[in-house]
């Protein structure tokens, strides 16, 4: 099969990694990948919004399997662009990644079919918002409907803070349009656990458990980001919440989605807070976390081609999904100011390390070819990742191996996986 991927980043080198082991891989191109993907993809210089582009280099180079890792393509109908020339794509169709294109959507969704989740309103109007906070309880949580790079949700803990929400938002738009309708939700404690799923429009199976680290800072200080690290599974997602969640979320969620002409295929990421009052859905992506994928894919024992045909032919129930009786840690290697401003460009050394070792991966996100040096070139720049028999080893492996790697700026955080000492 000649497989094409679209995406830059350390999901895309995870999902091009797990492609490149399957037998049944010829030719694999990354559009546009990076220094990283180069090593197992060729990388072609299509941006992932470039549909016309991607669907001509599909066509040209007889690509089997297209596979669309990033939400904004996938929100913006880059597979129903791919299926109309007729080149099967694994992912969602427009009308089906609004599940994580629009939170308002997703909110109603699960009100109209009791999917557990945080009590809200969703509103257009910044008066009826403002209206609606003067008598509510606070802390609040404020949520840009659209996509926002993981950013547009903002936690209030009083009045002042919330109306000031709502002007970044809804008049000053600094989410752009993902700002013109917002939800207003009742904010919730608890741990969170990522679970990420394949489905094929009525069946779903779900992978290991995840759990993610979003601040910048140890002890979860700092701002928000894309994500500084991961482990799998969580020792908090445990049989009782797993049982609950197959009851009232998971196939809850596939169920609403086809009842509603909106069949899902591709990957349904489930963010779930573990509350006092059971599991409740936080947020749905209509793809594979990064850096979850990171941690995830690399123990899975199925051929990820196989298993992503037939969530495309709806076969999936005949799939049996398995994952390696043992765990991972990613630990996220940042340009220092990240997420606010950073240098790029330094080179990276120690790479070739990790070919050395068997269990240790190094993703690239932020990474290119300068000349034959591969040089930073992000915010995130790698995702250091290994694996151990369980999550205290899996994580001191991580940690050490973090140590092979030196660039300029070189930051991380240095307590992913604290949360294991809790379990
Ligand atoms: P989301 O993109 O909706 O997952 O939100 C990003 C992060 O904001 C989540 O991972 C949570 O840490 C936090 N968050 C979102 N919604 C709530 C809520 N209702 N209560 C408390 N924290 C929340």
């Amino acid at each position: 099969m000649n497989v094409l991927i679209v995406g830059s980043g350390g999901r895309e080198h995870a999902i091009a990694a797990s492609v490149a082991k399957s037998p049944r891989a010829d030719k694999i191109y990354c559009a546009p990948g990076n220094a990283g993907i180069a090593e197992y993809a060729q990388c072609v210089p299509i941006g992932a919004m470039e549909f016309d582009k991607l669907r001509d280099f599909a066509k040209e180079n007889a690509i089997d399997l297209c596979i669309v890792g990033m939400d904004d393509p996938l929100v913006g109908g880059l597979v129903d662009v791919l299926e109309e020339a007729g080149i099967r794509t694994f992912g969602p169709k427009k009308n089906a990644a609004i599940l994580e294109g629009s939170k308002a959507f997703s909110k109603d969704l699960m009100k109209k079919y009791n999917i557990p989740t945080a009590a809200y309103e969703n509103f257009t109007d910044p008066k009826a918002a403002v209206a609606y906070l003067e008598t509510a309880k606070f802390p609040i949580v404020l949520k840009a409907d659209g996509l926002a790079l993981g950013k547009g949700v903002l936690i209030c803990k009083d009045l002042e803070e919330a109306k000031a929400g709502v002007k970044e938002i809804m008049l000053d738009k600094k989410f752009g349009t993902a700002g013109n309708e917002m939800v207003i939700e009742e904010f919730m404690t608890g741990r969170e656990v990522s679970v990420l799923s394949f489905v094929d429009g009525k069946t779903i199976k779900t992978m290991t458990s995840a759990q993610d680290h979003k601040r910048a800072g140890d002890g979860d200080t700092g701002l928000n980001t894309g994500g500084m690290g991961t482990f799998s599974p969580s020792p908090f997602y445990t049989k009782e919440v797993e049982e609950f969640c197959e009851k009232y979320v998971y196939q809850a969620t596939v169920d609403a989605m086809a009842a509603e002409g909106r069949p899902f295929k591709g990957v349904i990421f489930f963010g779930l807070m573990l509350t006092e009052d059971g599991p409740k859905v936080l947020e749905y992506n209509a793809r594979f976390g990064d850096p979850e994928a990171q941690v995830v894919l690399p123990r899975m024992k199925n051929d990820i081609l196989e298993v992503m045909e037939a969530c495309i032919d709806g076969t999936l129930d005949q799939v049996d999904l398995q994952f390696e009786d043992n765990a991972a840690v990613c630990v996220v290697l940042a340009s220092e100011g990240y997420p606010v401003s950073y240098e790029k460009g330094f080179p990276i050394t120690g790479l070739e390390e990790f070919k050395k070792h068997e269990g240790y991966y190094c993703f690239h996100a932020g990474t290119k070819f300068d000349g034959d040096q591969i040089v930073t070139n992000g915010g995130r720049v790698l995702g250091v990742t290994a694996k151990g028999k369980d999550l205290k080893e899996a994580r001191a492996n991580a940690y050490a191996a973090t140590e092979w790697v030196n660039f300029k700026n070189k930051y991380m955080r240095h307590d992913i996986g604290k949360a294991i000492d809790e379990a």
